[in-house]
């Protein structure tokens, strides 16, 4: 390899993240999904729900595969219907990370998935039949498999009294209902559970759940709910576990969007990334283009992130459109491209290597990554995030 590449490459973030550099985390207490510890300062965990037929063992085991490779550390399906929860003890024994099951409304479906193996269950007590009966039962068949329960709040279907004392589903509704649910688990000596409450709008759902951690020491499952597409639904779910995450409260997340699962996978493990929450995989960095810009940045950048998505090895290369600024602003870049005059500057750590003509700058740029992540790879560079039991 050339000397260039062999002069050691900074290491971007640090392996096993568990406190946050902007702020100490909130002291929550921990449980476990299945392997995967949540809460009482453990890695925070990326999760997401597969939307194909759960019933349909093959398509959702297919989808389970794919959202672990994006990052994904726990999964949740819906179990709408019996076939559905007649499939959970095959999908629990071929998945790869732990399943949840999310179930509203039957009861027996909760029993039914705690029997088929899930690592926990979501309930919403706002929609379960008759929850105050069934609750104490539930909790005892959860302590009796050694598993983990959710309480997930919803804006949307929050309790009836509830809605109409406080006049909407506002934060202070939404963590009356959590706390009635959780004083009913923790009455009857169950503690092994997390609590969502979420909200379509981010400001109320960072108000929720700022309220909600102040209450006491549940782990929490941070999420917007209906956040749309993934354009708008990325914005809302940046903004609100931005901000929770940078106060240090949340230990696990799921961002939610009108779009395929793998990508709600790969906007939450980037903002914990971009948190400094876990560790970075591969980041580009590109400036926006202006009036010296000497070649398609917008096209470069995208060229060179498309040719290098599979990359694991957190590299961070540049694209700037012209030599004035391009190397310094972009020093700390592992590799980079400056243009002008029809060329491109290739730059190793702020270093120009090579100067090669428009057309090759992508294919150029793509040599050098491709062997720079190799490298990074040999030495051992961990590129995901270790999750340990406690
Ligand atoms: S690197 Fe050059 S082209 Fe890009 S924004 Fe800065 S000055 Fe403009």
């Amino acid at each position: 390899m050339d000397t260039a590449l062999n002069e050691g490459f900074r290491k971007t973030g640090t392996p096993n993240i568990s406190e946050s550099p902007l702020h100490a985390r909130r002291q929550s207490r921990r449980i476990m999904v299945g392997p995967v510890p949540v809460g009482g300062g453990a890695p925070i965990s990326v999760q997401s729900m597969t939307n194909t037929r759960t019933a349909d063992v093959g398509a959702t085991l297919q989808q389970i595969a794919e959202l672990t490779a994006a990052g994904c550390d726990i999964v949740r399906v819906a179990v709408p219907k019996q076939e559905d929860a007649d499939a959970l003890a095959a999908i629990v024994r071929q998945s790869p990370i732990p399943v949840i099951a999310d179930i509203h409304f039957q009861s027996k479906y909760v029993f039914e998935a705690i029997d088929a193996g899930c690592a926990a269950v979501r309930v919403n007590p706002g929609n379960i039949r008759k929850f105050d009966e069934v609750g104490p039962q539930i909790c005892q068949a959860a302590t009796d498999a050694g598993i983990s329960l959710r309480i997930g709040v919803n804006a949307g279907s929050l309790d009836k009294d509830l809605y109409a004392k406080y006049g909407g589903p506002t934060p202070e509704a939404l963590v009356a209902s959590a706390m009635k649910e959780a004083r009913m688990f923790e009455d009857v000596g169950f503690h092994d559970f997390k609590i969502s409450v979420k909200h379509h709008d981010p400001v109320t759902m960072v108000e929720t759940y700022r309220l909600l951690a102040s209450k006491g020491d549940w782990p929490l499952h941070l999420g917007v709910t209906e956040a749309g597409p993934s354009w708008q639904g990325t914005i809302k779910s940046c903004i609100a576990f931005g901000a929770l995450l940078a106060e240090g409260i949340g230990d696990t997340i799921r961002v939610s969007l009108s779009a395929p699962p793998v990508e709600e996978v790969k906007v939450g493990c980037k903002i914990l990334e971009y948190l400094g929450l876990r560790e970075r995989h591969f980041d580009i960095i590109s400036c926006p283009s202006c009036g010296r810009a000497q070649v398609d940045v917008i096209a470069l950048a995208n060229a060179v992130t498309d040719g290098l998505k599979e990359v694991t090895a957190p590299i961070r290369v540049a694209v700037m459109g012209c030599i004035v600024n391009g190397p310094g602003e972009a020093r700390e870049a592992d590799l980079g491209v400056a243009s002008g005059n029809g060329k491109g500057q290739i730059f190793i750590k702020g270093k120009v290597v090579e100067t090669v003509p428009e057309d090759q700058i992508v294919e150029t740029l793509l040599r050098y990554a491709n062997d720079i992540a190799a490298h990074m790879d040999q030495q051992g560079s961990p590129v995901v995030v270790p999750i340990t039991q406690a």
